[in-house]
């Protein structure tokens, strides 16, 4: 099957040399050197579009818009003489949108780039949500009666994935994340019921669950000898529920385990929204013994401010920082920074998204605490944690020579 795409550039000479490259591909190129004339064009069809953010008429990020509004489903790779961070703005600005976005370039092109990226196209299907764009999410999936059932029926699950100490690369703790076992529809990930719960007034009861289930194997397991520290997220909202510090700390004891083993993470974006009683709640998490992690740490806003008025004991550098550590310069300087901040106020810094021995090493490197991510393990369900924690060490000792 052919693969369609659209090169768009003021540059003439752009759009033939990407056009050039993508048939030498195999692929159906159109060029235009003119956004505004892409209205006309049918961009239903097309599999990819190859474009340029400075143009005059209609620039790259009017384009961006015209095309989420549009609900075009063409994955975008987006092109710019401008500097890297501009690129890396407009990225995260289509992917907010609920664009599909490849990857971007820095101009003159590179043609090795270029080629790795259309190769990309072929790989994406366009009719399933792609699972880091948030915003494509598709809320009349579910309705609040099926999600309230699922809650109640048992059917969302925590998974774990394993929190590796740099230090010594000991397994030392899990962060819990929510999975919907639908009995028709599968395995349905987070961010396609999270948001469903928190308009439907569904998350506390969620998170009740989360926290009940993930506490229940952390017992488990430590009766068969491997105590391991538990995250789990909390919704912003769940922060306004002034009986929350008692209610955990009951459910702890209950289990016999140790409060300073929970943490309960936060997202930064979030943390301001219920200011007051956020604010209350966190510090009496923290004084019933609670860890406080400051999740997608970099992204939210006013962050110096928060830090000084909570006391969060944990601050987790950002995944979309972390991937991008050795390729850009400026999230691998966003990178060191954090833990050398989080090192200044005493605080742990943990990195989520590692997906490579390169990146463990530099965060090594940095001092940074922990590390979490696909490289080290993908998130499984409770029953496979004391397998895998059997197996890491001889794993982890072909990392430290
Ligand atoms: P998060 O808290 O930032 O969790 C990290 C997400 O990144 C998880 O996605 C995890 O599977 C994924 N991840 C971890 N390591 C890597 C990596 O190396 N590469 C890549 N590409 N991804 C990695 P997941 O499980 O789909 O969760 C998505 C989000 O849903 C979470 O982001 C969290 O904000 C929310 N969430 C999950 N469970 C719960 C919950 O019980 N309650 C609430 N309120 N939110 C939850
Ligand atoms: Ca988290
Ligand atoms: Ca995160």
């Amino acid at each position: 099957m052919t693969r369609s795409i659209l090169v768009v550039d003021d540059e003439l000479g752009i759009c033939e040399f990407v056009q050039d490259v993508a048939q030498d591909m195999s692929f159906d190129v159109a060029i235009t050197t003119s956004a505004s004339e892409i209205v006309s064009v049918q961009f239903d069809a097309l599999d990819a579009i190859v474009m340029d953010l400075s143009m005059p008429n209609m620039d790259g990020i009017e384009l961006i818009r015209y095309l989420a509004e549009n609900g075009c489903s063409a994955a975008l790779i987006l092109m710019s003489g401008l500097d890297s961070g501009v690129l890396a703005t407009a990225e995260r600005l289509a992917r907010d949108r609920g664009l599909t976005v490849l990857g971007a370039i820095t101009k003159p092109i590179d043609i090795l780039t270029l080629e790795k990226l259309l190769e990309l196209v072929p790989l994406i299907d366009r009719h399933q949500e792609v699972s880091n764009s948030g915003s494509m999410v598709d809320k009349s999936d579910f309705s609040v009666q099926e999600l309230t059932q699922a809650v109640s029926q048992g059917q969302i699950k925590p998974w774990f994935q394993p929190r590796i100490n740099l230090a010594d690369m000991a397994f030392v703790g899990v962060e819990a994340l929510a999975r919907w076992q639908h009995p028709v529809k599968g395995m349905i990930p987070p961010d396609r019921f999270i948001p469903l719960a928190e308009e439907s007034g569904l998350i506390d009861e969620l998170t009740v669950s989360m926290v009940e289930q993930s506490l229940a194997e952390v017992a488990r397991w430590q009766t068969e000898n491997l105590t391991l520290d538990v995250s789990i997220n909390y919704s912003a909202l769940s922060l306004a529920d002034l009986g929350l510090p008692d209610y955990l700390a009951g459910l702890v004891a209950a289990r016999d385990l140790k409060a300073d083993r929970v943490t309960v993470e936060v997202t930064e974006s979030s943390v301001l929204t219920e200011i007051q009683n956020s604010l209350d709640v966190l510090t009496r998490l923290r004084m019933k013994g609670f860890q406080l992690s400051i999740d997608d740490f970099g992204t939210g806003f006013s962050s110096m401010q928060q830090l000084q008025n909570i006391p969060f004991t944990e601050l987790k550098i950002d995944q979309s920082f972390v991937k991008r550590a050795l390729s850009d310069k400026d999230a691998k300087a966003i990178v060191e920074t954090t833990v050398d901040l989080g090192r200044r106020l005493v605080m742990s810094v943990i990195a989520e998204g590692v997906e490579d021995l390169e990146t463990l090493e530099l965060l090594k490197n940095y001092q940074c605490n922990q590390v979490q991510g696909y490289f080290i393990a993908k998130p499984m369900p409770g029953n496979q944690i004391l397998e895998w924690a059997t197996m890491w060490p001889s794993v982890a000792s072909g990392y430290t020579g």
